[in-house]
């Protein structure tokens, strides 16, 4: 941007470290192949991505060293792109920015017939770069563009200002000198050529343009070829016959150190129409130029720049401020570099050969820059930038330097055989991406108030209406004239016809006289009347400003008001998100408090449960105690009742051998008498039935007879273990579990066997078998089955079994054993009964005796 300091381009300030900066947007074109049949090179294969491919010959020769290589770019432009495409990517915001006053370079790089030219101008119908951003430019400020000469360029790279006197003074100077270089009118006839490089329905325009300045663009042309700067717009006479090598330009620094081209020519243009025009002039010149001098075209750089100058207008909007520090000036330059290609491809001699290495020493210096740039910003060094090799690159320091827009559109052919300086041109595309430019800062708004020209514009054409009411301007309608000239005194006639005549003269004195006075009153009357008017329109100034002052009041107000509002709309969605948040919150609050109640509802489960174990265990302990108490008692009894069995036994046995001795006494008695009647024989042991044995009880429940003359016991069954002297074998299976039991059978004397053998049995007279079986109740069952042994008549060994003990163990929680205990306990003739046959079953021979216990069942069957 270049603004201030009496219209000149001010001199940049030293930026601060922390300044805004925008890498050089680069964008990649690919131009169609020429014909179908070439190899191409290049594919596009995302938005902004490019692949190249070594061409078939390169690969075979450089054995695989070339491979595909990618290329990012800020965007890729294949073969289908159409111009206003291109345009309204790169250039439109170019534009924007300036009429923004801020300063943009946009240039074209590539190959020679990668398509740059057809880039940046294009072909009639497809218009290219440079004449859209015209047509869009003078689209946006057509309207508000400043006379012709209000701003007038200095020699100095600046744009001065002028007043519309001055102004118009210089139009028809120029008009009248005809030698001076003529500015063409947009009425002109335009070349055909260009007349319709854009299609009108392709027309850009930029909405935001500043309605209270005034515009005035201004173009120059230049062509830097071998290093030289020549000026395309210059209008020297051409001289067929001794031509003039055209003079070329040095490059100056102005005031503000920003450089530009001393003398050129800058045409200011008013319409797009009148732009081509100029350009497509330079174009013919160079055209010319190169033809007359053997010049090749792809071998020079070309410069289009496009200078934007702006005024705001004055507070009453009606003229521009003639204040020079409110002019801002902003530039475009639009570039169309010489192809990139090296010497030898372009096959040089002599001087073209010079040409060539021009040509490569200012691209090459233009890549020196990019690097040696990108170097100092990456790694913060200060390497000198070479700006000064070359022209290129010393015009366009300051957007390096100081701040812009560059972008730049890389042009590639995609055919074979610029597959090499292809590659080139990438990689440099590519490290330039990386160059950062400072970014335009905005500049300050003038403090008038907005809308100035619309205001005067109202204001002339309500001016202009209410004239129209009132009859019009008095001078404007000839009828008015004569009207009043016919109500003026008539002339007399006055010629003289006689030198004596002293009568028409005094009469035409008389009537001029007259007419004087009328004229006189006539001044009066109308400088009453233009006083009057003076007034009123004074009147209706300080109205206006009055009003004016109102509105500026309320719309400040309304300014304050919208602020407000905006502030409490922001509030309001800020408290909406809180709302929000705290739905969210309660949401959550509730969830946990439904938790909080369903633990605590288990707790409270939990603890009654607890609560019930606990009483559940205590019941339990007080159970046990008693049956502990229970067990005790009855073991006590259980005890007691052994005890006295065993006694009541003893005196059994007492009492049998008492009885045996009694026999025996009076056998002997008998023997010792009279001699005595043969014994009785021995009964033989029968198997006595229940029923005698139910009877044998009831008659034992008597006391025994003392005086019985069979002995009681069966001489071949002795059933107590104590008897003495018999032996016993104890046949205990292999397979019978030990029973934690407290009454174990106990046989002292005994012969332990697995499996009964014959040497055992030959020795003893009593055999018992310990069975194990489970019972019904699915409690294990000893059973002890007892015989007598005796030998058989062929010398073996035969077992008679005439008891069986049942041993066995219960719970004490099972139903059967309450019941059991309760029949028990509660039945005390009955354990009597049980002591009294067991007795009995001491004298006879082995009988069912069943004895109920408590834990302890003891059952004998024959
Ligand atoms: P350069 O300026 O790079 O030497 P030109 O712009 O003169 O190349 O292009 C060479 C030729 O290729 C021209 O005839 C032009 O019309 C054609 N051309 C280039 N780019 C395109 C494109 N994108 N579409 C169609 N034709 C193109
Ligand atoms: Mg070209």
């Amino acid at each position: 941007m270049q603004r201030a300091g009496k219209g000149r381009t001010p001199r940049r300030p030293k930026k601060p470290s922390n300044i805004e900066k925008d890498p050089v947007g680069v964008y990649c074109r690919i131009r169609p192949l020429g014909g179908e049949d070439e190899e191409c090179c290049v594919e596009m294969i995302s938005s902004s991505t490019i692949q190249l491919h070594a061409p078939d010959g390169l690969k075979a020769n450089r054995n695989g060293e070339y491979k595909e290589t990618q290329y990012c770019f800020k965007k890729v432009f294949g073969i289908k792109t159409t111009q206003i495409e291109l345009f309204e990517d790169v250039a439109k915001t170019l534009i924007e920015d300036l009429i923004h006053c801020k300063n943009g370079l946009l240039f074209t790089y590539g190959v020679t017939g990668s398509g740059k030219t057809y880039t940046m101008t294009g072909s009639p119908g497809e218009g290219g770069l440079l004449p859209r951003s015209l047509d869009m430019l003078f689209n946006s400020i057509g309207p508000f563009q400043a006379k012709r000469f209000v701003f007038k360029p200095d020699e100095k790279n600046g744009i001065e200002v002028q007043n519309q006197l001055d102004a118009l003074l210089e139009r028809q100077k120029r008009d009248s000198q005809q030698s001076v270089p003529k500015t063409p009118s947009s009425r002109q006839r335009v070349d055909p050529e260009f007349a319709d490089m854009i299609n009108p329905d392709q027309a850009c325009k930029f909405e935001g343009v500043d309605e209270d300045c005034c515009y005035s663009v201004f173009v120059s042309y230049i062509e830097i070829y071998n290093n030289y700067i020549y000026d395309l717009l210059e209008d020297a006479p051409f001289d067929p016959i001794r031509p003039k090598p055209p003079q070329s330009k040095i490059l100056r620094e102005d005031q503000n150190h920003n450089m530009y081209v001393a003398g050129c020519t800058e045409v200011e243009v008013k319409s797009t129409e009148e732009a081509f025009d100029v350009f497509w002039k330079g174009q013919k010149k160079r055209r010319i130029a190169n033809t007359e001098l053997n010049r090749e075209s792809s071998r020079s750089h070309s410069v289009f720049t496009v200078k934007l100058a702006q005024a705001p207008l004055d507070a009453d909007g009606d003229h521009i401020l003639q204040d020079k520090s409110q002019v801002n000036v902003s530039q475009l330059c639009l570039v169309d570099l010489a192809g990139s290609e090296r010497t030898n491809r372009t096959r040089a001699e002599g001087s073209r050969l010079r040409e060539a290495g021009n040509i490569n020493q200012s691209l090459m210096t233009l890549r020196t820059c990019m690097e040696v740039l990108r170097e100092n910003q990456m790694c913060g060094t200060n390497r000198m930038v070479p700006y000064r090799d070359s022209k290129v690159t010393h015009l366009f320091k300051n957007y390096f330097d100081g701040e812009g827009k560059v972008r730049m559109v890389v042009c590639v052919n995609p055919k074979a055989e610029d597959y090499e300086e292809t590659l080139l041109v990438m990689r440099f595309a590519e490290m330039t991406q990386e160059v950062e430019v400072a970014r335009p800062v905005d500049r300050p708004i003038c403090g008038l108030t907005p809308g100035r020209r619309q205001r005067n514009q109202a204001f002339k054409d309500e001016l202009s209406r209410r004239l129209e009411e009132r009859g019009g301007p008095v001078n404007g309608d000839p009828v008015q004239l004569n009207q009043l000239i016919e109500s003026l005194p008539p002339l007399p006639p006055c010629e003289l016809s006689d030198p004596s005549d002293d009568q028409t003269l005094p009469r035409l004195m008389e009537v001029l006289e007259r007419r004087y006075r009328i004229r006189q009153k006539m001044t009066e009357q109308f400088n009453q009347t233009a006083n009057n008017m003076k007034f009123a329109l004074q009147q209706f100034e300080s109205q206006f400003s009055s009003k004016e002052n109102v509105l500026h009041d309320q719309r400040s107000k309304l300014g304050e008001k919208d602020k407000v509002i905006a502030n409490q709309r922001t509030e309001i969605e800020r408290l909406k998100t809180l709302e929000y948040k705290i739905d969210i919150l309660q949401k959550t609050t509730e969830m946990y408090e439904q938790d909080k109640r369903s633990l605590q509802q288990e707790l409270e489960s939990r603890e009654q449960r607890l609560q019930k174990e606990l009483a559940e265990r205590r019941r339990m302990e007080q159970r046990m105690q008693g049956v502990v108490t229970d067990t005790k008692l009855k073991w006590e009894r259980e005890c007691e009742r052994r005890v006295n069995a065993k006694q009541l036994e003893l005196q059994n046995k007492l009492w049998v051998k008492d009885e045996k001795l009694k026999q025996l006494k009076a056998i002997v008695t008998e023997n010792g008498g009279a001699s005595g009647g043969p014994a009785e024989p021995p009964r033989k042991p029968e198997r006595p039935s229940r029923e005698r044995d139910r009877n044998v009880a009831q008659k034992r429940s008597a006391s025994p007879t003392p005086l019985s003359t069979v002995p009681p016991v069966h001489p071949m069954h002795r059933r107590s273990h104590s008897a003495g002297g018999e032996k016993w074998v104890d046949h205990k299976p292999a397979s019978n579990l030990d029973l934690d039991t407290v009454m174990q059978p106990i046989i002292p004397n005994a012969i332990k066997v697995s499996t009964p053998n014959e040497k055992a049995l030959s020795k003893c007279h009593r055999y018992v078998l310990r069975h194990q079986e489970l019972a019904s109740d699915g409690e294990i069952e000893t059973k002890l089955i007892k015989g007598n042994v005796f030998k058989t008549r062929g010398g073996g060994q035969a077992v008679e079994f005439t008891d069986i003990e049942t041993l066995k163990q219960e719970d004490p929680t099972a139903p059967s054993f309450s019941r059991k205990r309760r029949s028990g306990s509660g039945e005390g003739p009955a354990q009597t009964d049980d002591i009294e046959n067991r007795v009995s079953s001491m004298l006879k021979p082995p009988v069912a005796n069943i004895s109920s216990s408590h834990g302890y069942q003891k059952r004998r069957r024959p």
